[in-house]
């Protein structure tokens, strides 16, 4: 690695050996050819390792191979020089004989100019008329150059104006690569391109030698005598050149910086032909108090026009752009402004430190109108909703529709409470009917209200506080819509618990899967005999963090999730394996599982019970299906189609809660259930109160007439049981006999049970 990086540094001291030794063999006349030889060497070994550099470049090889080019043009149209003049030492009368290579030189500086403009290229994107900027620089630096040497150069060296404008334009073109390179580097930001600099300071070397050059040709008296001696002049000026070579060199070698593209923006994009407006007003008064030559005149004419055409080239991109930009903030549909006019506005706002209030609107109806009217009714209807917002907004409301049928309410300075007024005058507006088609249509619309002061205490002042912003606004207008339409204000407390409800889900939905649902049974127990027939499983979760949750902590998000089938799934299999253990340990009872309204919709359901109880090997007359009259009534017909494939199992069926929900005597007739299961309500009341019983011993008449046995639950002590005996109740359910208890501890509670009736007493509690 240290070689790698030391290797660089051998050329270069070798190149400044050589370079220090020709200047000074340079100066004496018996050595000067010595020293030609070595800067012509020189030369060649620095347009060789620009060659190599450019080869070797990761990037913008194209530009380093023009550079290299553009040196190797220069460097041989000198040594042709040399080789004609037959002396390293060139004088004026040696230029106007061989003009042509003089015009030569400078075919080299078309070659970096193209070099400069692909390292621009590369870095910025909509580079407009990069040529142009170059060619309107030429006009001017032509123009000032023949105002400032044309006159006194062809006095003093008497060389035709050819030769001279050849002569002058060098250092005018070096001044214009140096500009061009520094002119880059701010269009860039000054990035960390060490690249460009470098080149700027080879054109810069280069200028200040082919200047101090003009001036020595200026001032050089007669023709150089074959061999002579250069002067210290020029040698500084060959050694010079030779420098801004090796300058050039070492821009090739640096690594290119891994830059994103950019946007060519700001008034840098302006540098160059303001620069040039100014110079050529500036040669237009100088015109004034003292004649410049014609050429001069001419060309600074050509440079204003040239500034002419790139100003209508940048107007003719302004208006393209406003366009755009216009386009990008507004809804076409609306004409309103967008989501992203939104953003902007709410980002303005929050730079400010201002209070801003949201509003969320959305349609209630608009669907129905989409569905039923068409989508070219709908359009309209949008249009005319927009206008009526419009018309009841205050002067500062920015309002922008975000797709669909949802508007935003930018309120500048607005709290929750000037929010809440403003969103009750929208519902206003919006309360009378709109004409769409000839059709009067209502409208009504779910509006949510935030404010940042509110945002900032649950986001703090984040960057995503605009986000967090127009979210708390769509939370309250979910809350709105879910109460079926009107304002409602965010509530954080509420949110937390959605928030809260979400994460629950989350971990059910694992839960589920990783075994953490467990059952509990609780015994049924026949009035008559007093033996245990039955036990209703129970489900319970094992929360890693909150302990055992009930089921009401976690059914409704299943069932409102649809995790329900799977949840119901777990049970089946885990209650049916139970029972096939009590048979097994001598205890054939029946075991009952709980269905929910989504698993009676579901008609896959009896094909799994089947499988379940099949595979587990249990009698399927031992397995009895919990169902709610709420739960049948939900789809009367979808449900009795499930409920008959579930009786075709072979499994009982049992009416769960009976007389809480709507009873319909209809379904009884058509049901065949083994069991009705009165709710807890009637058992409470039935020892106390004589309607009450007289509904008990009413609906275990029907039920016996149906062919189905009476089971009440909730039995809580003895005087209820002994009165729910006398009103014909078959069995009974309850605190009374046994809390829910965990599996495991269900046939110990039976054998205790067993021998305490044995003895006399009743069972103790199990241990909850
Ligand atoms: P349910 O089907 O009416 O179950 C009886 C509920 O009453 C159980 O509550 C039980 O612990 C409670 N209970 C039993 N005896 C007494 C008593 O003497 N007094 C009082 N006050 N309550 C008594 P639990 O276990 O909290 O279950 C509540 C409800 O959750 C169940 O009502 C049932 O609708 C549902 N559920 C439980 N497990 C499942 C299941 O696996 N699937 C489905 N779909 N629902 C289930
Ligand atoms: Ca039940
Ligand atoms: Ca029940």
């Amino acid at each position: 690695m240290s070689r790698a990086r030391h290797l660089p540094a051998v050329p270069a001291t070798v190149f400044a050996l050589v370079l220090a030794a020709s200047a000074a063999l340079a100066v004496r006349p018996a050595t000067a050819a010595v020293a030609a030889t070595l800067q012509g060497l020189l030369w060649v070994a620095v347009v060789a390792a620009l060659a190599v550099a450019a080869a070797r470049a990761t990037a913008d090889r194209a530009a380093w191979a023009l550079f290299a080019s553009g040196t190797a043009v220069l460097v041989l149209a000198r040594l042709a020089l040399y080789a004609a003049a037959g002396s390293p030492l060139v004088d004026p009368v040696v230029l106007e004989r061989h003009g042509s290579l003089v015009l030569a030189t400078l075919l080299g500086y078309p070659l970096f100019y193209a070099a400069q403009v692909a390292l621009l290229r590369r870095r910025l994107h909509r580079v407009r008329s990069p040529w142009l900027d170059g060619a309107l620089a030429v006009l001017l630096l032509a123009a000032a150059c023949s105002a400032l040497f044309l006159d006194p150069l062809q006095r003093a060296t008497g060389m035709g104006a050819v030769t001279i404008a050849a002569a002058v334009a060098r250092p005018s073109m070096d001044v214009l690569m140096a500009v061009y390179a520094l002119t880059t580097c701010s269009l860039l930001g000054w990035r960390p391109d060490r690249r460009l600099p470098l080149v700027a300071a080879a054109f810069t070397v280069l200028a200040a030698a082919d200047v101090t050059d003009l001036l020595r040709l200026a001032g050089a008296a007669g023709p150089a005598a074959a061999g002579a001696a250069a002067g210290p002049v020029a040698v500084a000026v060959d050694v010079a050149r030779l420098c801004a070579g090796a300058l050039l060199v070492l821009a090739a070698r640096q690594p290119a910086p891994r830059l994103p593209r950019r946007h060519a923006e700001g008034w840098p994009v302006l540098l160059a032909p303001v620069g040039v407006l100014l110079g050529s007003v500036a040669l237009l008064l100088v015109d004034r108090w003292s004649r410049l030559p014609d050429a001069a005149v001419v060309l600074t004419f050509a440079a204003v026009g040239g500034v002419t055409v790139k100003v209508a080239l940048a107007f003719d991109e302004l208006i393209r752009l406003l366009g755009s930009a216009r386009q990008a903030v507004t809804d076409d549909l609306t004409g309103l402004a967008n989501r992203r006019a939104l953003f902007q506005r709410l980002a303005g706002a929050a730079a400010g430190g201002r209070d801003t209030g949201l509003l969320l609107v959305d349609l209630n109806r608009f669907k129905e109108v989409n569905d039923t009217l068409g989508h070219h009714r709908g359009d309209d209807l949008l249009r005319a909703v927009a206008a009526r917002l419009t018309g009841c907004l205050p002067q500062e409301a920015l309002l922008t529709r975000l797709g669909g049928d949802e508007f935003a309410v930018v309120l500048p300075g607005a709290g929750i409470a000037d929010g809440h007024r403003v969103a009750e005058d929208v519902l206003t507006a919006l309360a009378e009917p709109f004409t769409v088609g000839g059709l009067a249509v209502h409208v009504g619309a779910s509006i949510g209200v935030a404010a940042t002061g509110a945002a900032q205490q649950a986001a703090g002042p984040v960057p995503g506080g605009d986000a967090e912003l127009l979210r708390q606004a769509d939370t309250a207008m979910y809350v709105a819509k879910r109460a079926g339409g009107g304002v409602a204000v965010y509530d954080e407390a509420v949110d937390r618990a959605a928030r809260d409800r979400l994460a629950l889900l989350d971990d059910l939905r694992a839960g589920i899967a990783a075994g953490q649902l467990v059952l509990h049974y609780q015994p049924q127990v026949d009035l008559r005999t007093g033996g245990v027939v039955g036990m209703e499983a129970l489900v319970r979760w094992q929360h890693p963090q909150h302990g055992l949750l009930p089921p009401a902590a976690f059914l409704d998000l299943a069932e409102e999730r649809g995790l329900m089938t799977s949840i119901t799934e777990e049970v089946l299999r885990q209650a049916v394996a139970e029972a096939v253990r009590w048979r097994e340990a001598g205890r054939p009872l029946r075991v009952a599982v709980n269905l929910a309204t989504s698993c009676l919709l579901d008609a896959a359901l009896p094909g799994r019970v089947r499988d379940v109880v099949a595979a587990a090997g249990l009698d399927p007359r031992a397995l009895v299906l919990e169902i709610t009259e709420t739960t049948l009534m939900s789809d009367p017909e979808r449900s009795r189609r499930t409920v008959a494939g579930l009786l075709g199992t072979g499994a009982g069926v049992s009416i769960d809660d009976y007389g809480t929900g709507y009873s319909s005597l209809a379904y009884l007739r058509d049901l065949p259930a083994v069991e009705l299961k009165l709710d807890r309500t009637f058992t409470a009341r039935a020892a106390r109160d004589e309607r009450s019983a007289a509904i008990v011993a009413g609906t275990a008449d029907l039920a016996h007439s149906l062919g189905m046995r009476l089971l009440a639950e909730g039995v809580e002590d003895a005087a209820t049981l002994h009165r729910l005996g006398e009103l014909g109740v078959d069995e009974t359910q309850g605190y009374h006999h046994a809390r829910p208890m965990p599996a495991g501890q269900v046939l110990g509670w039976l054998e205790q049970r067993g021998s305490a009736a044995r003895g006399g007493r009743r069972p103790p509690a199990p241990v909850r």
